[in-house]
């Protein structure tokens, strides 16, 4: 098993650095920074919100961003697996992290353990650090990406960012995970090689850093020859990708902060020697054997949208879905939808689109209205202009591919927005008018009571189809919303029968006057 326990020594590392930049900050700025509406509470101090977040924006507009993340090259792959999410809203410690599922036992429960005790430990330091203020805004996003390799390994690379607005640039780094999918186990090099294999990846490492023209003029040796030496805990982040390894550096590890985390692709040909005789046929194919994997462009169906009707003079409302499409969750909503010949607008995660796109064209097929809710759910006022960009269009490039359909709509994470985000995204901001507080409550009763309690035409409703009450209480409203005599509708069908124009560069919570 691999050996994760320099992660608490790391963060328990930071925290003086987190304390004191918190310290510093608060210094600066006391009073004026960090505020944001939670999906929870956004209704109660808008205006005052929105101020205090294009202040806290401004301030950081020149630092946040210039630490690039570790994207190891080719071969992202989510076509395997599912994916989790844990996504928490309501207070001033926003999570929202990913973690990928094959339906094995261990490996599903190392990845989700690696992810619950991550947010669990920023949780505790934050409790801990003296300098911790409920005032401040902290986040933490964790995504992933996979690759296959031979023998049926795959690779995941866990994305780590925690921002803060105490914080100048956000903490990123990274953890790799390695699996054997048949055997459900967790993989380490070992498994894999042996002799002085870290002898010779060091070497080959250190090879590559001395004469890569963008590191070699760098070379610190004070931190350089600790960081490269052959030891486990230097090379503990790897990924087995088709024809090679990944080793990635932390941060600090070799460099200074600028140039990030580094990493070194080694094809497994370099690496022939250390390979395991019984493994070598499936890494180091016999000549020729090796041929070019033809890239089959998924087809796009041609989705029929169909015509609905809707008479504008009755009552309508537009229920709404955050978050998904998920696995077990999203499908009853869907059938529950047309079942009652009803539909909604889901506003969807960009990184969830590739592994669920039979829920994207089913949305599409029956009328559904789907909508932009960032990649990976990281709170917009916080990102740089290329990352806010990246996070719209890699939403709108994934479902445009899958379906063919390009979202018109926007809603952002948490509900959070500024004159940036709203200026910078070419689509209206959808908020709502009716909250069902459903990922606080987790209770179907208690979701579908508050909506019935308090719908009237004209309603956006909040909720979140990655729940299973959220599902069962969409079961128990779509009936009795239809009794009541109101047509749920989606977003643009809401606006359009009302004769209200959506507009970029607006936030819209109702069309009711
Ligand atoms: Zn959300």
């Amino acid at each position: 098993m691999k050996k994760t326990g320099n992660r608490i020594a790391k963060r328990t590392g930071k925290i003086g650095r987190f304390g004191l930049c918190a310290l510093i900050i608060l210094l600066l700025v006391f009073g004026i920074a960090g505020c944001r509406f939670s999906e929870g509470n956004k209704n109660t101090n808008e205006d005052k919100g929105m101020n205090e977040v294009v202040n806290a924006e401004d301030m950081h507009k020149e630092e946040v961003g210039e630490t690039v993340l570790t994207e190891a090259p080719e071969g992202e792959n989510r076509d395997s697996g599912d994916i989790q999410s844990i996504i928490e809203y309501g207070s001033n410690i926003l999570v929202a992290a990913h973690y990928p599922t094959y339906g094995k036992d261990n490996i599903d429960t190392i990845s989700k353990d690696f992810i619950t005790k991550y947010i669990e430990n920023l949780k505790r330091e934050l409790a801990e650090d003296p300098y911790y203020d409920e005032d401040f805004d902290y986040e933490l996003n964790i995504d992933f990406k996979t690759y296959n390799a031979p023998n049926n390994l795959v690779s995941v690379i866990f994305n780590i960012t925690e921002n803060s607005s105490s914080l100048a640039h956000p903490i990123v780094e990274v953890e790799t995970k390695v699996y054997d999918l048949s055997n459900d186990l967790e993989i380490e090099l070992s498994d894999i090689m042996d002799g002085d294999y870290l002898v010779h990846i060091s070497q080959l490492c250190e090879n590559y850093f001395r004469t890569d023209d963008y590191y070699k003029d760098n070379i610190d040796l004070s931190i350089f020859e600790e960081g490269i030496y052959p030891s486990e805990e230097n090379y503990r982040n790897f990924l087995f990708q088709e024809d090679r390894l990944v080793i990635v550096f932390d941060k600090y590890q070799l460099f200074s902060g600028n140039f990030g985390m580094p990493s070194v692709e080694l094809a497994y040909t370099e690496l022939a020697d250390y390979i395991k005789p019984e493994l070598q046929k499936f890494f180091i194919p016999e000549e020729g054997l090796l041929a070019e994997e033809e890239v089959i462009e998924e087809p796009i169906t041609d989705i029929i949208f169909p015509k609905r009707e809707i008479d504008s003079a009755k009552p309508m409302i537009a229920l709404t879905f955050d978050d998904g499409p998920n696995k077990e969750t999203t499908g009853p909503i869907l059938d529950i939808l047309r079942e009652y010949n009803s539909v909604a607008t889901f506003f969807v995660l960009g990184n969830r689109v590739s592994i669920y796109a039979d829920f994207l064209r089913q949305m599409l097929e029956e009328g559904n209205e789907i909508g932009n809710h960032s990649y990976n759910h990281k709170e917009l006022t916080k990102l740089s202009l290329p990352e806010l960009k990246e996070q719209i269009m890699d939403t709108q490039e994934a479902v445009i591919t899958h379906t063919g359909y390009e979202p018109k709509l926007m809603r952002p994470t948490y509900g959070s927005y500024n004159d940036k985000v709203k200026s910078e995204i070419d689509m209206p901001l959808i908020l709502w008018s009716i909250d069902t507080l459903d990922w606080k409550s987790r209770d179907a009763n208690k979701v579908a009571d508050h909506v019935l309690a308090n719908v009237k035409d004209g309603d956006i409703i909040l909720m979140h189809d990655i729940f299973a009450s959220t599902a069962e209480a969409t079961q128990l409203l779509v009936p009795k919303l239809i009794d009541m005599g109101f047509q749920l509708v989606t977003v643009s069908e809401l606006y359009e029968s009302k004769g209200e124009k959506l507009e970029s560069g607006n936030a819209y919570h109702s069309p009711r006057k």
